[in-house]
């Protein structure tokens, strides 16, 4: 498959997952957390489907599109190692949906940063609540859901907080 074909196929999986996990919380009253603002394409993707939700975005630094870029308000700049504790606290109870997408070419630190966002999320989750992620993580409380049809496993991960 050439590389035009396979980043459109990578990125329509990403709005496939995104717009089924906006469905399966469509019953469920909540926040959402954007954990990897990047360029802006996925929140800006979430705003636009979820445009009653508030949504939080987590990075590092802003080198978004300067029309994706949250208001100061609504962005947790800086490590996530340091900002998400201080949002779980904050939203204890209030999250319905979590989208991760802070996968990086280091296989390592992307584990690292699986397990602690896996580990710290729980105390924010609503019942119900959707963790849907480019890396497998391990989020206590949860259990698998299925992807969304076409999108091939281990391109996306689904887990339900019960
Ligand atoms: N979802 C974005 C989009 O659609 O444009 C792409 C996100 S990009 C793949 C990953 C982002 O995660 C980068 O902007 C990077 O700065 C951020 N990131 C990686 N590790 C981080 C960390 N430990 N703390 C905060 N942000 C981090």
């Amino acid at each position: 498959m050439s590389r035009l074909n396979s980043v459109i196929r990578r990125l329509q999986a990403q709005r496939d997952c995104l717009n089924a996990a906006a469905e399966m919380i469509k019953d469920h009253d909540g926040i959402v957390l954007e954990i990897g603002l990047g360029n802006g394409r996925t929140f800006d993707h979430l705003r636009e489907i979820m445009p009653d939700r508030e949504i939080f975005v987590f990075d590092r630094q802003i080198a978004a599109h300067p029309k994706c870029i949250p208001d100061d308000d609504h962005l947790f700049l800086g490590d996530i190692f340091e900002t998400l504790p201080m949002a779980v606290e904050r939203f204890a109870g209030k999250v319905a949906l979590v989208h991760s997408d802070v996968g990086t070419g280091d296989e390592a630190l992307n584990a690292k940063i699986a397990s602690f966002i896996g580990k710290t999320l729980p105390p924010s989750l609503i019942k119900g609540a959707i963790v849907a992620s480019d890396q497998k993580i391990d989020v206590p409380g949860t259990i698998a859901e299925p992807l969304p049809e076409g999108v091939p496993q281990d391109r996306y991960f689904f887990r339900r907080y019960q």
